[in-house]
């Protein structure tokens, strides 16, 4: 199936990356949140990240212009997928507010829509199973930034079908990313691997092994990591790497995924890294 409407819920950190590397592929995008600011905000940031794009010479200032002009704002969630041909859910991670959704979602968007999670760690058969079309229902994990980032994880669910799983495979490949089929299963690939490296590091702080900027410079260097696992924490957001480990920690019932006290304290401070102003490191706002 060739997807050319696209509907994305949210317009955070993910959601305004997502909005933006299908309006530049030449999709008309719909963008759903919940208030017309966050509306304009997520808008602001899309078009901050496209000027960017420009002034690299990566895009032409008509190729932005062309993107933004294919990007439509709503708050109803109803009215944002009647037309929807394939809908991106990029709504935090919250287990109940993902089940609100796609209950809603398999109401009001149309019989034949793929109804895509942009999850980093609930099971997609669990979120399959809240709507009457299990087979239509897929993780398309973007990274963060959509916009720079190659990989698309596409998750298949216990009943996710073929062709729904090409379809992604394909449009993903037409966003200019590089998609991976893997099998629903705590934390996928990416997190499964990536998130005990993360709370490694900083139970490694909390310990006094190495100052943060020390434990960095250790995996930069020593390992040709481009980033330090904290730095790193910092960009997903704390919030989002505690809940993600608390999944792991519960769904794989293994102690070597117990969140680290220290991550813990710092996301009840609201220490949340980047989008906060700090976390392990701080940030200019
Ligand atoms: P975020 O908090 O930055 O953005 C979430 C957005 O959803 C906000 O704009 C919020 O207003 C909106 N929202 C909340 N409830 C809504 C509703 N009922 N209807 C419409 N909009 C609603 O979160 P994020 O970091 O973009 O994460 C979104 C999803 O992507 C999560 O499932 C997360 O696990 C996943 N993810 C995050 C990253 C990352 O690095 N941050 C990477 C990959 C995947």
């Amino acid at each position: 199936m060739h997807v050319e409407r696209i509907t994305v819920i949210g317009g955070g950190t993910m959601g305004n990356g997502i909005a933006h590397v299908c309006a530049q592929a030449g999709r008309t995008v719909t963008l759903v949140d919940m208030d017309q600011d966050l509306l304009e905000r997520a808008l602001g940031t899309i078009f901050k990240n496209l000027d960017r794009q420009v002034k690299k010479e990566l895009i032409s200032a008509g190729e932005k212009e062309a993107a933004l002009g294919r990007i439509s704002t709503v708050t109803s969630l109803e009215d944002g997928v009647a037309e929807a041909q394939l809908v991106v859910e990029a709504v935090p991670e919250r287990l109940e507010l993902k089940e609100s959704i796609f209950t809603i979602l398999d109401e009001e968007a149309p019989a034949d829509a793929i109804l895509a999670t942009n999850t980093s760690s609930i099971s997609i058969t669990e979120i399959a199973a809240f709507t009457k079309r299990p087979e239509k229902v897929i993780g398309m994990h973007f990274m963060n930034p959509v916009p720079m980032m190659k990989l698309v994880e596409v998750i298949r669910g216990l009943a996710t079908d073929d062709e729904t799983t090409q379809t992604v495979m394909e449009l993903s490949r037409e966003l200019g990313k590089t998609p991976v089929e893997v099998n629903d299963f705590p934390g996928f690939v990416s997190n499964r691997v990536l998130m005990p490296m993360i709370n490694e590091a900083a139970f490694a702080l909390m310990e006094g092994v190495a100052e943060a900027e020390a434990i960095d410079t250790v995996m930069k260097l020593g390992m040709a990591h481009p980033m330090g696992p904290l730095a790193l924490a910092d960009l997903i957001g704390l919030d989002i790497c505690l809940s993600i480990l608390e999944v792991l920690h519960r769904d794989l019932g293994d102690d070597k995924y117990r969140p680290c006290p220290l991550l813990r304290k710092y996301v009840a401070a609201g220490w949340l890294g980047r989008k906060s102003g700090k976390g392990f490191f701080g940030y200019e706002r």
